[in-house]
């Protein structure tokens, strides 16, 4: 198989347009998407302090590569922040990668512990129990609460084309067709609220896989042992097959996204961002997801 744009042998053929490319020229169509995005949606402005939530997975790290090589062409500052939530076997290897790639880059990095904030790391809480549904409230509180303490005015996250996609179908199924609304971009800014920008939302998850091998990053690929646990791992398994079978779905489903949420944000008073009256983090609710479970692990 060779590239359609030159003589060289092809890394990838991609199935949504037909066309194969050698390593080169998928670096410049992966790029060229990603800046588009940014640009497109107006993600990062001038002078920004944009904090990014840099797991050490395969996601944020291309997308700590990528937004340092946008630095090149936009003046804004850049940091990381690494949610350590305490799984054993898998968070130390992406932590590494982690610390590996931003002192590469020179990008500052602050790590912070479930264990320290919470006095209980993940592992100790999933005997509950729905340990996705705890990590991810207990994680986007550190997350928002860090880049708050660290002056950052935009919040990066490394959701890919395929996390988008799933997002989707869980808000549907879990009928909370609002919370898309929030999730793609809150109607009010809530005080304390950092809002949250996801580059790499039109970039394919097996593509974000292939530029990090072929550019060598040290990167943590093992999955999380809980994830098959996640209603999540369910839908990626379907939403890849029916991609296999119709390829383009994934990229259509996005768009149908984008113009639902638009049709709300147009029509509806919701998607507001409230302050829980206990913490007064941003919360949806009276009382935020956080105090609830926190209620319960204690
Ligand atoms: Fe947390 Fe679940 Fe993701 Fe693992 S798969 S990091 S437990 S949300």
């Amino acid at each position: 198989m060779f590239c359609s744009f030159c003589e060289k042998k092809a890394v990838i053929k991609l199935h949504y347009s037909s066309l194969s490319l050698c390593s080169s020229h998928f670096f410049r169509h992966f790029e060229k998407r990603f800046f588009r995005a940014v640009r497109k949606f107006k993600m990062i402005e001038k002078n920004d302090r944009v904090g990014i939530a840099l797991s050490g997975g395969k996601d944020s790290i291309v997308l700590l590569h990528l937004l340092h090589k946008l630095q090149k062409k936009l003046p804004f500052e850049l940091l990381a922040i690494t949610i350590d939530e305490g799984i054993a076997h898998y968070r130390e290897k992406t932590l590494e990668a982690a610390k590996e790639e931003s002192k590469k880059l020179n990008i500052p990095l602050k790590i912070v512990r479930f264990k320290d904030e919470l006095k209980k790391s993940l592992d100790e809480i999933s005997a509950k129990g729905r340990v996705c549904s705890f990590c991810g409230v207990f994680r986007r509180y550190l997350l928002n609460k860090t880049a708050r303490e660290l002056e950052v005015n935009k919040l990066a996250l490394g959701h890919n084309l395929d996390d988008m996609v799933q997002t989707f179908f869980l808000n549907i199924v879990r009928n909370e067709p609002l919370r898309l609304v929030r999730f793609v971009d809150p109607l009010e800014q809530p005080q304390g609220f950092v809002r949250r920008i996801r580059p790499l939302m039109t970039s394919p998850e097996k593509e974000v896989a292939l530029y990090a091998l072929l550019k060598n990053f040290k990167v943590g690929f093992a999955e999380c042992p809980y994830a098959h646990q996640a209603l999540r791992w369910h839908f990626r398994k379907q939403i890849n097959e029916t991609e296999a079978k119709y390829a383009g779905t994934k990229f259509k489903i996005l768009k149908s996204m984008l113009a639902i949420v638009e049709i709300m944000r147009k029509s509806l008073k919701e998607g507001k961002i409230l302050n829980c009256e206990r913490c007064n983090e941003p919360s949806a609710e009276r009382i935020c997801m956080r105090c609830r479970m926190l209620e319960e692990v204690e």
